[in-house]
């Protein structure tokens, strides 16, 4: 089944501005911003500007530049918020919930970067 992009999806405004996000980081084809409900001390969104669903709709179909772009601006996100464990960062999870499975909220890509306490297991097993 082909992606339907929702353009209003709250992601989608705050890319055009209209609602405020707290930035943290902001490059050519992605932006980071703190989570609205943080889930851990520090917790930070990262998005690309372009219009995405999912992570493997991203993966499937974005350019060479956007892909470079997201994942450099990740490890740029991990690096600001000094959780990169080779700098003697605590650590960080990195989580993109994709689609219905997922419990996906919001329909526009984005990778959650979690770290400032012991995060506990990865998942529930029930
Ligand atoms: P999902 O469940 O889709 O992986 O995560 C969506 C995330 O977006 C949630 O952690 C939620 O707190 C965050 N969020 C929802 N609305 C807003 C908003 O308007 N601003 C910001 N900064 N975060 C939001």
């Amino acid at each position: 089944m082909p992606y339907n992009y929702d353009d209003q999806n709250i992601f989608a405004k705050i890319l055009r501005g209209e609602i405020p996000c707290n930035k943290v980081l902001e490059t050519e084809h992605s932006l980071a911003f703190h989570d609205i409900n943080p889930a851990a001390p520090k917790h930070v969104l990262v998005i690309p500007k372009g219009s995405y669903v999912t992570y493997d709709h991203f993966a499937q179909i974005a350019s060479s530049e956007e892909i470079t772009d997201f994942v450099r601006a990740i490890g740029k996100v991990c690096k600001i918020l000094e959780v990169e464990p080779s700098q003697g960062g605590g650590g960080f999870r990195a989580i993109s919930n994709s689609g219905e499975a997922g419990l996906q909220e919001v329909p526009h890509l984005h990778v959650h970067i979690l770290g400032g306490r012991n995060l506990g297991p990865m998942i529930s097993k029930s």
